[in-house]
Order: structure tokens, then sequence, then C-alpha cells
């Protein structure tokens, strides 16, 4: 999907290394680049608009942090901003309430409906475990409730049988009666269609809706349609109070503009999405996954990742110099360590980053170490006054005996905190000789 962006961004991102900052200058091509790539995506001109200022004021905002070059953290602002479009997080399935949980199914003829709600009763079946009952109240097209009795049986989901002399109200009426005396716990109701929109099936749409009161009305819209499919997203959404979207045909949509744009233009999230003909090609939408696959550059996302971590160790390096500097370390300052330590993971996610040799030595460091010891070592160091954290020699017998009852720990855990502190503070000395300026030790890594 959207291979032009990728391949786009690519080429900006060698030009701008070399520099030192994102800059007014050495963003514009860039950003010219996201909105052409986008245009050519079928996004529309005012979401693209939109997308392009919020990834300009971001970047120039952005501090071009530890080793990545500009072009790297440029390629960071745009995932960012591209999650928050298709909306941040997956949002799942409302079903918890008495059943059934009814879901009604909306859209188009053609845009993959039918086989959306046999896809949908398997996932619930295989993933959350739910007795699942399919119904058509499509009475117009003759061979539409035969085609979603043929899907059920091939998933495995009851079939409520309804034929073309019925009503659909009546239809689903009966549905939900029957689905309620049988402790089916979703009933999927699949709906008519039409080549467009026109007022008589809005009018039973909203009639069906009215009379099943369901807890997620999902709109069905094939992705190939680009702009149309979120235009038509739109117009359904103020008639129709739609809960959510299952964009289908994603596998044959080499563009990828509605999938980028359908949440910005509806207010709607995206909960599915079609990948697949076959009845296993749906899975649930999640904004950060497509944003990695449309910029295609998981390598250079994990930098990103990498060096938003790499801040902590300049902080650490900051430590070091303070060491070096004649400014001894303090008490203060192994409290700080220890909640960035608990920050970071603990300490045997900070030794998977450190070289082998200091590994062995941080293994002699057991501050930290769990989410518990930690949160003891910083209530005692709370409890002690300024000058004690700053001059930990003053700490003798009784100021011990004092802090251990003001934290509610036994003296002798004060003795062990303050034999890890002066061992913290020797390695720290060792850690300082590394730390040949701002990130020594990550070269070294
Ligand atoms: P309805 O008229 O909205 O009920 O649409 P159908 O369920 O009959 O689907 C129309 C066509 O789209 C069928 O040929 C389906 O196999 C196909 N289709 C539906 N969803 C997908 C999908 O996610 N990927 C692909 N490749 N085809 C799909």
């Amino acid at each position: 999907m959207l291979e032009n962006l990728t391949q786009r961004l690519g080429r900006v991102m060698k030009t701008m290394r070399g520099e030192a900052r994102m800059t007014e200058a050495n963003i514009g091509d860039a950003l010219r680049e996201v909105r052409m790539a986008l245009l050519e995506a079928d996004v529309s001109l005012p979401v693209v608009k939109d997308f392009v200022a919020q990834v300009k004021e971001k970047a120039l905002g952005e501090d071009v942090v530890g080793s990545l070059t500009p072009g790297q953290a440029f390629v960071g602002v745009v995932h960012e901003q591209l999650k928050q479009l298709m909306g941040e997080a997956q949002v799942p399935l409302a079903l918890n309430q008495q059943p059934p949980a009814i879901i009604l199914m909306a859209g188009l003829q053609g845009a993959g409906k039918t086989t959306t709600v046999g896809k949908l009763a398997r996932w619930l079946k295989q993933h959350q475990k739910k007795k699942v009952m399919v119904v058509s109240c499509d009475v117009y097209r003759p061979a539409a409730i035969d085609q979603l009795k043929h899907v059920a049986e091939q998933v495995g989901a009851s079939f409520f049988p309804s034929s073309p002399d019925q009503k659909p109200l009546d239809i689903a009426a009966a549905a939900v009666d029957w689905a309620r005396k049988h402790h089916e716990e979703v009933l999927i109701v699949d709906t008519a269609g039409r080549l467009a929109i026109d007022q008589a099936m809005m009018d039973e749409i909203k009639a069906l809706h009215a009379q099943l009161d369901p807890i997620e009305t999902l709109f069905v819209v094939d992705a190939m349609l680009g702009q149309d499919a979120v235009n038509t997203a739109k117009a359904f959404n103020e008639t129709l109070p739609l809960t959510g979207v299952v964009l289908t045909k994603l596998d044959g949509d080499a563009r990828g503009g509605a999938a980028l744009s359908v949440r910005a233009v509806t207010g709607k999230p995206i909960k599915f999405v079609g990948v697949a003909e076959k009845l296993d090609g749906l899975e649930p939408f999640y904004p950060d996954r497509m944003a990695s696959r449309i910029l295609g550059m998981g390598d250079i996302l994990s930098l990103v990742e990498a060096a938003s971590q790499q801040v902590d160790m300049d902080q650490a390096a900051a430590m070091a110099q303070k060491i070096k500097s004649g400014k001894g370390f303090d008490l203060n300052d192994f409290r700080a360590q220890v909640a960035q330590m608990r920050q970071m993971g603990g300490m045997s996610a900070l030794m998977d980053k450190l070289p082998a040799k200091f590994a062995e030595a941080a293994a002699n460091m057991p501050a930290g170490s769990d989410e518990k010891m930690a949160k003891r070592i910083q209530g005692i160091i709370d409890s002690m006054t300024p000058d004690e954290r700053s001059k930990p020699e003053l700490i003798k017998a009784s100021r011990k005996r004092r802090i251990a009852t003001g934290a509610g720990v036994q003296v002798q855990e004060v003795n062990r905190l303050l034999n890890q502190f002066e061992q913290t503070q020797k390695m720290m000395k060792q850690f300082g000789s590394m730390f040949k300026g701002k990130g020594g030790m990550m070269k070294m890594m």
C-alpha cells in the first residue's frame, strides 16, 4: 500500500542527511512529497492539508534526539501523524449488553456486506467464543438470503431463515425473538444494499435501526472506491448513527486513501478490514500497524523508538559528567536513577542494552531490580532530610533509626540501601570515564 509515499519519503530522507535540525527549509521538500503522495493515494484535499500542517508543526517543534538524522526523525513524525489520522488505537466491538448483542450491517450493493457478516460471525466465534446467529433482511435481491445461508453454514453460525415475501421489519422482530429464546449471544443483521444511496433504502434501514436498537451499526464499504467510499460513509453517518466502519477489499486497494481518511471525515473508527475474499479474511484494524505498513520502514521506526530510550542514556551521561566535574553522586541522584530504571523496565531490560563487561558489573548492583524494591528505596530516601540526601556520610545510627521509622522499614533495610548506594557510586565513577562527551556510550555500544 501507498508505495509512492514510501518511495517519496525514502528519497527525501537521503537529501536531509547530515543536517543537524529539522528546519522550515529542509522539511519543505519532504512536506511537498508527503502532500503529493497522499493526493495520489486519493485522500481528500482538506484532510491532506490538515495532515501536512500538523506534520509541519510537530516536526519544527521537535528536537532531533540522540543519533537520529533529521530525515529519520521526520519519518517518526509522519508515522505518529498517520496513526493519529486513523484513530490512534484499535476500537473493539462493544458487545457487552444483555444478549443478544445486535449488530446491524449497512452498505451499498457489492460492498462485501454479506461476506463480511460471515467473516464477522466466524471471527466472533473464534476469538470471542460467542454463539452467533445471522439473519438477512434483504428481500429485494433474489439470491441474497441463500447467499447468507451458505456463508452461515461455512462458518458454523446459526442461520435464521427469511423469505422475499416478508417485510424486513417483521423478519428482524422474529429473529430477535428467536435469538433471545435460544440464548444466541450475538445477532448479526444483514440488510439490503442499493447501487447508490436512495431515500427508500435509507428510510428502511432507519426503521430497522429504530426497531432493533443495535449496540453496533457497522457501515461496510469497499476500500477500492477511495474518496467515493469515504463520501458514502459520510452520507450514511448523517442519517444513521454508525458506530464503526468495516473497510473491505483492502487486499485489492493499491492506494489506501479510504483507510487514511474515513476516520477523519466521518469521525467513526474503522473497526475491521477485509483482507481476502475467503471467510477468514477479516482483521481488527490497528492504526499503528497500518501506519507502519504504509510507511514500510520498520527499521527506521524502531530506530526512532530506540532513540527515545537514548534520551535516558543522555541523562545518564549528564549524571556521569557531574561526577567527573567534582560534584559527587549523592542520594538524590541515586533516587533519580532508581526511578529512571523503573521507567526503563527494570534492571534486566537495562542489562540487555549494556555491553557484556558492564552488564556483569551491573549485576552486582541490585538496586531497583524490581518494582517493589524500587518503591522501597524511594520511600526510604524520601524520609531523609535534604542534608542527609546530599551528604549521606551524615547518616549515623540515630538518623538511621529515624529514617527507618519514617519509611516504615527495619534499620537493616536502611543499611542495605546505603551499601547499595556506595556500590553504585563507585560504579558511576567507572561509568563516568566511559562517557567521553555526549553520545560516547552509544558509540561504544
Ligand atoms: P454485498 O452485496 O455487499 O453483500 O457484497 P458481497 O458480500 O456479495 O461481496 C461482493 C464481492 O466482494 C464478492 O465477490 C466477495 O467475495 C468480494 N469481497 C468481499 N469482501 C472482500 C475482501 O475483503 N477482499 C476481496 N478480495 N474480496 C471481497
